[in-house]
Formats: structure tokens, sequence, C-alpha cells
């Protein structure tokens, strides 16, 4: 099976496993575990936040990060089509116990006069705005890179209306390598940052959640009581350092992979590739072909190429470490002989 659901299929490296066997552990609950430490303080470097801490997942971290930022009754911006909104199960609702204000980007990117314009009036029948959510990469936009520009004006927006800034950097070094810019170029726009090891970078388990030492402090309670808090925890942090440290510049090679497979399969007739290539994600229409998505997907999978779907009409593939560019070479023709 060649799979292409998703950046979250690839498997630790040979140095992440011989990495986790060898992790000098503690009781991370009483921060006594040294490797967790290594990779927060690694983190939040790269960051440059003040401090950081390892949660189980993206959604876990996005979810700490709204309940530390908001109160019950806030109102908080984020995109449409933004995962915090569609993806985690209407968490933000039913742990933080805010609403959304929905904006729609342009290639992920809301611009920045629409969020001025939705931060909340005081007035007695008006919820408080508490957070202003970020997604960069932007995922439902194909992996699109949010300019460093737009970042910029919304967190000035922001800090002029002293509404913190959330940014879901799920793919962050996606996003960095993108722009030829270390993290804490994009991070500097935030008051707090999630990233993912677990996907591109190829770690099997965690996320980071950054900010300012206080608000790690009050994410910590967040992240125990959600049950987030463990114990020897530095097995599965010591791979994520790994992934810090040899995962993020070839991250490069699955972006020109990316841009390969789509030129292959936008060389196929009846397929649209509808996003503009940033990343490793590339969305394609296949609807030209008289198939759902789903009925797509199914075909392929019959030939040995898994793919996710994006709604009825869109199918999304994802390069990432465990497909080199023979393999990206073979699921383009199995994909133009169907
Ligand atoms: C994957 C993803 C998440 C959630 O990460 P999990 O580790 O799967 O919970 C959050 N935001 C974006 C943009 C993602 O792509």
């Amino acid at each position: 099976m060649i799979d292409l659901r998703s950046d979250t299929v690839t498997k630790p490296t040979a140095e992440m496993r011989k990495a986790a066997y060898e992790a000098e552990v503690g009781d991370d609950v009483y921060q006594e575990d040294p490797t967790v430490k290594e990779l927060e303080q690694t983190a939040a470097e790269m960051l440059g936040k003040d401090a950081a801490m390892f949660v189980t997942s993206g959604t876990q971290g996005n979810q700490i990060a709204v309940l530390t930022h908001t109160r019950r009754g806030n109102e908080i911006i984020v995109e449409q089509d933004s995962h915090i909104l569609n993806y985690e199960g209407a968490a933000i609702s039913a742990f933080a116990g805010v609403q959304p204000r929905a904006i729609k980007g342009k290639r992920g990117a809301m611009d920045p006069a629409e969020v001025e314009a939705a931060i909340q009036e005081e007035d007695v029948h008006n919820p408080e705005t508490g957070l202003i959510c970020i997604e960069n990469t932007h995922n439902r936009a194909g992996g699109a890179v949010i300019p460093l520009e737009n970042m910029k004006a919304i967190y000035e927006i922001a800090s002029a209306n002293q509404i913190p800034v959330h940014l879901d950097g799920a793919r962050l070094f996606n996003a960095a390598v993108a722009l030829g810019c270390p993290v804490k170029d994009i991070a500097q726009y935030t008051d707090s940052v999630q990233f993912c090891l677990s996907k591109g970078l190829g770690a099997p388990v965690g996320s980071i959640i950054a900010g300012s030492g206080d608000f790690i402090n009050q994410a910590r309670k967040w992240r125990k009581r959600l049950g987030g808090g463990l114990r020897q925890v530095g097995i599965i942090a010591a791979p994520g350092l790994v992934a810090l440290r040899t995962m993020v510049d070839r991250l490069a090679v699955d972006h020109e992979n990316a841009t390969f497979l789509a030129q292959g399969l936008g060389n196929i007739s009846g397929l649209n590739v509808v996003n503009q290539v940033d990343t490793n994600i590339i969305l394609v229409e296949v609807s030209e072909r008289g198939l759902t998505s789903s009925q797509f997907a199914a075909l392929l999978k019959e030939h040995g190429v898994l793919v996710s779907t994006f709604g009825p009409k869109l199918v999304r593939f994802t390069t990432h470490y465990d497909v080199d560019r023979e393999t990206i070479e073979k699921a383009i023709q199995i994909v133009g002989k169907l």
C-alpha cells in the first residue's frame, strides 16, 4: 500500500526508537523527567517563547490553549475551515464553553479587517472576544502557508484589543521550511503556539504548546485536569527531540515530492488539482470523473493507493517521510491507469 492519506502515518525512525529505548526518565507530573524537560526547552527556544509543554496530541494542545486563554461565555475568532472549528468534536464548546465566530479566509488567511470587525464591542448583549486562532499551514486550504504579513497584521489588531492570538501550527515546520525562515519568525506574531511532532516530523506521539511562563503554568493545570499529566513520558518525548534535531530540514523533500505529485496528477484527464501546492498537501477534485471522493478513494485503495477525502468532491494526497520519489512515481502511474 502507498499511504498518502496523511503525514501522521509516518513510522518512527530507527534513531527515534533507539532514543526511546535509551531515554532517561522520571515522573513528569512532578516535572522530574529530564528528557521531557529537554524537549520542552528545545522547543521553547526554537519558537522564541519563554516556556513549552509536551502534550499528547495537537487537539489536546489546541484545547488546552483555548481553555487557558478564555472564560466560559467568550467568543473566539476562528477561520471557517480551521481544524479547531471542524475537526475537534466541538471541544471548544464542550470543554471551554466558548462559541466560535467563523471568518472565511482566502487560502486559509483571514482578512485582518474582517478580524477587526468581528471583535465584539462591550455591550450587555455581546459575548467578549477571548481569543483569535490562526492555522499555519492551513490544512483544509491544502497546506497553504499563511503569509507573515497577514499574521503580523492580525497580531497587531489583537494586541491593540488585548486579545491573545493562538497559532494552530500542527504543520508549523512545513510553513517555516516553505518560507525559508526559523519557526520563531512565525511564532513571534502569537501568544501561544501548538505544533505536532507526530506529523511530517515523524515522531510517534505528541505535540508541543508554548507561550509565556505564566501561560504554560496555567496550561499545565488544564493538561492535568484533562488527564494529560503523564509519568515516565521521556520514552515518547525522546523521539520528539530526534524529530526536532533531524527531521525539520528534510521537510523540503516532502514539499518537492508534493509539487512533483501535483504535476503528475494534474496531467491525468478528469482530475483537477485545486490548490497551489505550498507544502506537502494536494487537493484533487474528482467529480469530472463522475465519482464521489469516497468512490474514488475506494477505487484507488483496490489498486494499492490510500488517500483521504475532504467532503464529497475532494481527495487529499499528503506526502511524507515514508514515501520517496520512486513510490510517488508509482502512485501517479496507478492513478493514471484507472
Ligand atoms: C492534525 C491537526 C491537528 C490535531 O492534531 P492531532 O495530533 O491529530 O490531535 C490540529 N490542527 C491541524 C491543522 C491539524 O492538521
